[in-house]
């Protein structure tokens, strides 16, 4: 096994250990805060005489109890992260859930009263300077109140959607999640009886005749489970349907763009900007065709691994190549990402009973954010610092924010990690011997189309499947696999042919089921830190000063007025060109490399 530090993160700044008295010292202050909290508040901001500061000071109280009761809950969600082992972690985890459970429901009328003010009041609140900190949080409170039915209407869905939309989504994911795969190992051994995740994982075994095996398994079990899962879908289709008209929001889509403060428009732009440029993904594909020495690829080969990066990067030496590649962006990012190895806010080694994956919490801005992974001195673990690290020197500059603009906000959270990460790139392909060099460009190349080329291929699927579903009434797995397999093929034009067999395929993406519409956000995220990536590099140190500025302003701000501040338009087409050029510019370098290395036989 490959060498992992001996780096532990230090959590003191939130508490000394479960059995610290301050934790339970802050919850007895929060609760009762909370309860004089509401004598004051109740009733009081639905009135047509309330002023902008009164209003002013119960956000700034609500404010100040939520920052505070955040503490234990993320201190126990990290020691969870730290050791998922230990029962008693489980059991303090637990408790601290309870506990800010019973806080949020006495403060939870206040966001409500928020959204019951008469709209000229509000209007009038809005433009008073005593509110200018909270203008953004209150849009954001406010933004449902137009799609709001009568509070017995509210009550009667809230309780129904538990044996309604709440029991369809729970019934699909009971389905897959105990549904037994069946494969037959291509060396002719016994039958082996897979989970969905052990046998996707196996689309990415070296041996292609053993990814027609995991191939073979996915499409019967998905053709067991057809019934069920093809009249789950369509029952939440038309859920959301009824849902949508009740609430008079005017297309399928308009309940998420809302959320994430997007105009129709926009969306639509990015979307058509990926789709336009699907080429890529052809050419990318074909040279991983000749790589592979296939005559032709097909759905099992997506995602064949080509060959792993050999080098190994230990830890002080990945460090440095995070540190010096922010740096020779901006001394800025590089001072902030510094800090997290300087004052131990990283947890990076490989420990028994660790959770798996990669994270960077925010926690508050009094105290600070903290970056968790397991490094194993690959290239790939130095990507995921350089990710963490992204994340973390916006967390780390939006402290200047107070805590409820302190999280970014939706379709910009993954900007400054996307951001880190090409900047981190860029200095290991030079550093890396060719053939790595090949193997870094095509696992990147391949991690951006999964978020931005697929992610729109499956946005392309759902607006089909539930236009279908509202005009041709129920629909038959035949039609939607119909819908899925033109959605996908598009993308990949004649690079790659989806067989037969992967037309159920589409059950698997959960996202349809319990997050419709979602997937959207993954390619406008990734394609907007790519655009913005383009536009750093031609735009010198003052691009640098407002990159650094706009991560100050944390969620401060909505996404078109973030963006504004470093001179983007977001409906402005030649922006998200720019993003698709970085990406071009990948292809050109994977497609020039393999042809400086020549052809060589498959890697087995
Ligand atoms: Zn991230």
């Amino acid at each position: 096994m490959a060498a992992s530090p001996n780096v532990r993160w230090d959590l003191s700044a939130l508490f000394s250990g479960m059995d610290d008295p301050r934790i339970a010292a802050t919850w007895d202050t929060s609760l009762a805060r909370a309860d004089r909290f509401a004598e004051r508040f109740r009733d009081t901001l639905d009135t047509p005489d309330v002023t902008a500061a009164h209003l002013a000071e119960g956000i700034r109280e609500m404010e100040g109890i939520y920052q505070e009761a955040a503490k234990p809950a993320n201190y126990a969600q990290l020691l969870m992260a730290a050791d998922s082992a230990d029962p008693k972690i489980g059991a303090f985890l637990a408790a601290q859930m309870e506990r800010f459970s019973e806080l949020q429901v006495k403060i939870m009328f206040f966001e409500l009263e928020i959204q019951e003010m008469a709209d000229e009041v509000f209007a009038r609140l809005l433009d008073d300077p005593a509110l200018d900190n909270y203008r953004h949080y209150l849009q954001v409170a406010r933004q449902y109140r137009p799609h709001k039915l009568s509070e017995p209407e509210e009550i009667i869905l809230e309780e129904t959607a538990n044996t309604g939309c709440r029991a369809w989504v729970r019934l699909y994911e009971e389905v897959m999640a105990n549904h037994v795969f069946r494969l037959t190992p291509p060396d002719g051994g016994e039958v082996q009886e897979l989970t969905e995740e052990e046998t996707t994982k196996l689309l990415r075994d070296p041996n292609r005749e053993m990814r027609q095996a995991a191939g073979d398994a996915l499409t019967q079990g998905l053709e067991d489970l057809e019934r069920v899962v093809v009249f789950t879908y369509n029952n939440l289709v038309q859920d959301k349907r009824v849902g949508d008209r009740l609430r008079s929001h005017p297309y399928p889509e308009h309940s998420r763009h809302l959320a994430n403060e997007l105009d129709k428009s926009t969306v639509d732009l990015v979307i058509d900007v990926c789709r336009a440029n699907y080429g890529l993904v052809e050419r990318y594909y074909r040279v991983k065709r000749e790589i592979l020495g296939l005559p032709e690829l097909t759905h099992i080969d997506r995602y064949a691994p080509l060959f792993p990066a050999k080098a190994e990067v230990p830890w002080e030496q990945g460090r440095d190549i995070v540190l010096d590649a922010f740096g020779s962006f901006s001394l800025t990012l590089a001072d902030r990402a510094r800090e997290f190895f300087d004052q131990n806010w990283i947890d990076a080694e490989s420990r028994k009973g660790k959770q798996g994956g990669a994270f960077c919490s925010y926690n508050t801005p009094d105290t600070h954010p903290v970056v968790f992974q397991t490094y194993q001195s690959h290239y790939d673990d130095v990507m995921t610092l350089a990710h963490e690290l992204g994340h973390g020197a916006h967390a780390s500059l939006s402290r200047a924010q107070t805590y409820l603009n302190y999280h970014g906000t939706l379709p910009l959270a993954e900007l400054a990690s996307t951001f880190g990460e090409m900047l981190v790139f860029e200095k290991i392909v030079a550093g890396a011997t060719p053939e790595d060099r090949l193997a870094l460009y095509g696992e990147k190349i391949e991690t951006i189309f999964a978020t931005v080329f697929r992610q729109s291929s499956l946005f392309a699927f759902e607006q089909k499947a539930h236009e279908a579903r509202r005009e041709e009434g129920e629909l038959s797995p035949e039609r939607f696999g119909e819908l899925w397999q033109e959605s996908v093929q598009e993308m990949f034009g004649d690079s790659i042919t989806l067989g037969d067999q992967h037309r159920g395929w589409w059950a698997m993406v959960g996202h349809f089921f319990f997050a419709p519409f979602y997937v959207y956000a993954y390619s406008f995220g990734e394609l907007l830190a790519l655009s913005l990536y383009e536009m750093a590099k031609q735009g010198g140190s003052e691009f640098e000063q407002k990159y650094i500025e706009l991560l100050r302003l944390g969620g401060s701000r909505s996404p078109q007025e973030l963006m504004a501040t470093v001179g983007v338009n977001l409906d402005d087409r030649a922006f998200w060109e720019g993003g698709v050029a970085a990406i071009e510019r990948l292809v050109e370098a994977f497609e020039r490399q393999w042809a400086e290395l020549g052809p060589r036989p498959a890697q087995v």
